[in-house]
């Protein structure tokens, strides 16, 4: 099932909610250098299925980094929002292979259910009660849609290796328990549309920033559950501010200035040490941003491609 037979193809999957910062930066980077050194393709896709959150206006900003940096997809970038079809027909295999179920509860529903002594997952979020696990809704337009993961006798446990974090494992059932993948306001879940546009563009590697990575064993069970290749995974290494928390839009990081080949030249730089490249200080003084990004494949190459 693994992915190793198929030609090489990575993606930089932005969600439009600002523009990239220097962690978000590093994590395309990294991206783009694996497929360089892997002498595969490198796709753009615009995560923009969550409306709230994301801003059409990022996304010229985000690709105009990316060209600033020299980051040059192989195909024209595709938007999640534009792919909803796709999403509906794997929700529909789901629904006929009864992995999924609907569920009508709101947020209100959920935390009286669980009452005081509420379960949270690894990352505080709510663990699903189950209320509607078997009441065999048929689903509407207000219904959201929950996958089963397993139950208490028979949890579902993913064990998954990282390339760089090593072996990894969650028992999903508790940790995470039954997750949406349409919410009860028709938009789709992060995990169903990855899952889905990765297998659709021939994705057979992830690599991405470590924040994400409790989101893979649900991407891997999801997989499972669609008769989808499992991919291979790379988590980087996070950029914090200085009082080591990870740099995020939410917390107001500041835009990568990329605009000028100095600038880019300088991020490249900043981007290099953060993902543990070890290039001569001397390159810096007197290289192109091609050649900086040419030393930086090498670099990668000998750390990270021979896995
Ligand atoms: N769209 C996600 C984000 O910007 C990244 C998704 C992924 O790489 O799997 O955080």
């Amino acid at each position: 099932m693994g992915g190793e037979m198929r030609p090489y193809v990575g993606r930089f999957a932005p969600s439009p909610s600002g523009p990239l910062h220097a962690g978000s930066l590093a994590a395309a980077l990294a991206s783009w250098l694996d497929a360089q050194a892997h002498q595969g393709r490198w796709l753009v896709r615009i995560e923009d299925v969550d409306a709230q959150r994301c801003d059409r206006r990022w996304v010229e900003v985000i690709l105009g980094q990316l060209a600033c940096m020299g980051l040059h997809p192989d195909a024209p970038p595709v938007w999640q929002s534009e792919r909803t079809a796709l999403y509906d027909k794997a929700l529909t295999q789901l629904q006929s292979a009864g992995h999924v179920y609907a569920c009508d509860c709101s947020r209100k529903v959920i935390r009286a259910a669980l009452g005081a002594a509420a379960p949270s997952g690894y990352s505080g979020e709510t663990i699903y009660p189950g209320t509607c696990r078997q009441r065999g809704l048929p689903g509407g337009p207000q219904s959201a849609w929950r996958l089963r993961v397993g139950c208490a006798t028979t949890p579902v446990v993913i064990d998954w290796t990282d390339r760089r974090l090593g072996e990894q494992s969650q028992d999903l059932t508790h940790a995470v328990g039954d997750f949406v993948l349409k919410r009860r306001d028709s938009s789709w879940a992060y995990q169903l549309a990855v899952v889905v546009d990765d297998a659709q563009q021939g994705v057979t590697d992830i690599v991405r920033g470590e924040d994400l990575a409790s989101n893979t064993a649900r991407q891997i069970h999801l997989q499972r559950c669609l008769n989808l290749p499992t991919l291979r995974y790379l988590h980087t290494p996070l950029v914090c501010d200085d009082q080591g928390r990870k740099l995020s839009k939410h917390l107001g990081a500041p835009a990568a200035e990329v605009d000028t080949p100095d600038r880019a030249r300088q991020a490249l730089q900043a981007c290099a040490h953060t993902l543990g490249l070890h290039l001569p200080t001397e390159l810096w003084h007197r290289s192109t941003l091609e050649e900086g990004l040419t030393a930086a494949v090498r670099a990668w190459h000998s750390r990270w491609a021979m896995a």
